[in-house]
């Protein structure tokens, strides 16, 4: 079961990688609903994260989802104090501070350009965040963490890109090849392949319009007449005869 959890992990790790430019170290944006379930099931996020996504990761959050926190009283204390440890990313509510998910779906931008792996228990939060391409989505399962699987959005961007991007790149190459005037020529080849004879008929012409192959017949011809000549000529007894004459 482990490897199946790791190789999964490893599989969806590799889709935002390939398709969205995620880098190690992975960027964690943790929310203080992660660190209470973290909290709460004795799970130290700083040992575990790492582990189980088998890299390096950084841990963030936002100034608004700390505020939050010690907003919802005392009981939050031990949480607070963990989500106070991660590294603080701005998020442009200094002084105006709004909802911890509010914030972090704001840190996501249009396109996640900062490649955040966002670590919520929020169940609003994650499907939101399932709306939005391009965003890993971690969570709790009691004391598992979950890599959940790429999003549908995330799958489907990723397809469109890949297409306009493969549609981008044979255009690309069709303006290379008319700047080069490589076009021309390629069809100019490809008529030519089309009109010649096929490879059978190449040979028999060959045959036929050889010079070479018909000059040489010819040069030995008059050998071979020359030795037949001299097997024809007369008998040794005859001639002895001949000469005694
Ligand atoms: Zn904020």
């Amino acid at each position: 079961m482990k490897v199946k959890r790791y190789k999964k992990v490893h599989k969806h790790l590799g889709f935002f990688t390939h398709n969205y430019g995620f880098r190690q170290p992975y960027q964690i944006l943790v929310d203080g609903t992660f660190c209470l379930t973290a909290l709460n099931n004795k799970i130290n996020i700083a040992d575990n994260i790492p582990r189980y996504l088998q890299a390096d990761v950084k841990l963030i959050t936002t100034q608004c989802a700390i505020i939050e926190m010690e907003n919802l009283g005392p009981k939050l204390n031990g949480a607070l104090i963990i989500l106070k440890m991660y590294t603080i990313h701005k998020c442009g509510h200094e002084g105006k501070p709004i909802s911890g998910s509010k914030c972090i779906l704001s840190m996501l931008g249009k396109t996640n350009e900062n490649h955040y792996i966002i670590a919520t228990q929020d169940r609003d939060l994650q499907t939101k965040i399932r709306n939005k391409p391009g965003v890993p989505l971690l969570y709790l399962h009691i004391k598992t963490p979950v890599l959940e699987q790429p999003s549908e959005a995330s799958v489907i961007t990723a397809k469109n890109r890949l297409s306009l991007l493969q549609g981008s790149e044979r255009e690309a190459l069709e303006k290379l090849k008319e700047e080069n005037g490589l076009a021309g020529s390629q069809e100019k080849i490809r008529k030519k392949k089309k009109k010649g004879p096929n490879p059978l008929s190449c040979k028999k012409r060959k045959a036929k319009s050889s010079s070479k192959m018909i000059v040489a017949p010819k040069e030995r011809k008059p050998h071979i007449e020359s030795t037949k000549r001299k097997r024809i000529k007369i008998p040794k007894h005859v001639r002895d005869e001949l000469m005694k004459k």
